[in-house]
């Protein structure tokens, strides 16, 4: 079956006692036992029956089944957000004394979390440009425990070439992670690219119109040992899995995520045509554009739509306030994928507490808008740019 069709059709693990046909959220904590021992098979994991929903749930276990068949994993966890998976994730590949290689280009949480939370904890973040291989090499040695990377860099549009990364991981021995928020992972295939992991903020494109928090890890099980880790330490210690409430919206959000994101895509890449067209726009981030400078690697790791996340510069930063103020139908708020087109400033906004200097070593620029497409019409929303720059 191809991936739209999966994405509804995965059946449930037992069958529900009223034969409902969509997934019931089971708002419950604890579950009853027939006997003393079943009830100790399933505490010491000899049985999948659940036990307490801090770390099983019927819900959240159909939401993470769906994923496993739309990407071929061996295991997914999900978790309550974006940050629980990715920290799950870093947390289980390293220890202390051991370093972690990655962009400088980095989320804003995912790097105060490797510079500063996992630091306290004696891990080393080595932040550098992963579209240098030579850089990247450079850096490796015996106490490097994963290369970690996000598949579109927010807001620089930075695109790195996974199989090449893949190569450096691998030849040491060492899984290599990816953060994949920016392309759905029913885009393109994970473990062919050289992907041991994938984190993936299902905030964004799973859940659709921002309905509900969540995060998930897909594990293609290359790399057993950590795989014990999430499922066991993560998931029962650090206490983030996902409520059956976020599993239950997020698993309706996989059932239109395609049809939504073929369409926000298809948008978006409208949008940076004009954009580049367009008077006052100096210049436009997007890595469907064939002048991209990862236009063509883009293309052959995720395929021909290029994500809902475009990016575009102007004169100076006042040009851009005085934008996002006369903006009337796209909204001035955070957030990526919803089903309504947004405006952010990210350098006084997202990287507003950094300084100067950190802002410039992550290339965000005072002058750089982002905007996440949305479901609108794009001739209506290309009208609300234009009337906006007029301002
Ligand atoms: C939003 C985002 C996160 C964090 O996700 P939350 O669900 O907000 O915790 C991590 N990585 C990327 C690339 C994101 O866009």
């Amino acid at each position: 079956m191809k991936n739209t069709t999966k994405a509804i059709h995965t059946p449930y693990q037992r069958r529900d006692a009223y034969d409902a046909l969509q997934m019931p959220v089971y708002h419950t904590l604890a579950y009853e036992f027939d006997d003393a021992d079943v009830m100790a098979d399933a505490f010491c994991g000899r049985t999948d029956a659940p036990d307490y929903s801090r770390v099983l749930n019927p819900t959240v276990t159909h939401f993470e089944q769906r994923i496993a068949s739309l990407t071929g994993a061996k295991e997914v966890s999900a978790f309550t957000s974006g940050m629980a998976a990715i920290s799950a994730m870093l947390f289980s590949a390293a220890s202390a004394g051991k370093n972690i290689i990655s962009s400088r280009h980095l989320f804003g949480n995912t790097y105060l979390l490797l510079t500063r939370t996992m630091a306290r904890y004696g891990v080393e973040a080595r932040l550098t440009d992963l579209t240098d291989p030579k850089a990247v090499k450079a850096l490796v040695d015996d106490n490097t425990c994963c290369i970690f990377l996000e598949s579109v860099t927010n807001p620089q549009t930075e695109v790195a070439d996974v199989r090449v990364l893949a190569d450096i991981a691998h030849s040491h021995g060492i899984p290599l992670i990816a953060d994949t928020t920016m392309i759905p992972f029913t885009q393109f295939d994970g473990r062919a690219l050289g992907l041991d992991f994938q984190v993936v903020s299902t905030t964004k494109y799973v859940s659709g119109g921002a309905t509900s928090l969540g995060g998930v890890i897909i594990d293609y099980g290359n790399f057993p040992e950590i795989s014990t880790f999430i499922k066991k330490d993560s998931v029962f210690n650090f206490g983030g899995y996902m409520t059956p409430h976020a599993a239950y919206m997020q698993t309706l959000g996989l059932e239109t995520l395609d049809v939504r994101y073929e369409r926000q895509a298809a948008s978006a890449l409208k949008l940076a045509r004009m954009l580049v067209q367009t008077p006052g726009v100096v210049t436009v981030g997007y890595p469907g554009l064939e002048s991209h400078p990862q236009h063509k690697v883009f293309k052959e790791q995720y395929g021909d739509a290029a994500g809902a996340m475009l990016t575009f510069d102007l004169e100076s930063e006042d040009a851009c306030k005085s934008f996002i103020n006369g903006l009337k139908l796209i909204h001035r708020a955070t957030n990526l994928f919803d089903n309504r087109t947004l405006a952010i400033h990210p350098a006084s906004t997202i990287f507003g507490p950094l300084t100067q200097e950190q802002r410039d070593a992550m290339d965000v620029k005072d002058t750089t808008i982002r905007l996440s497409v949305g479901l609108e019409d794009p001739e209506d929303l290309f009208a609300d740019i234009i009337q906006a720059l007029e301002q």
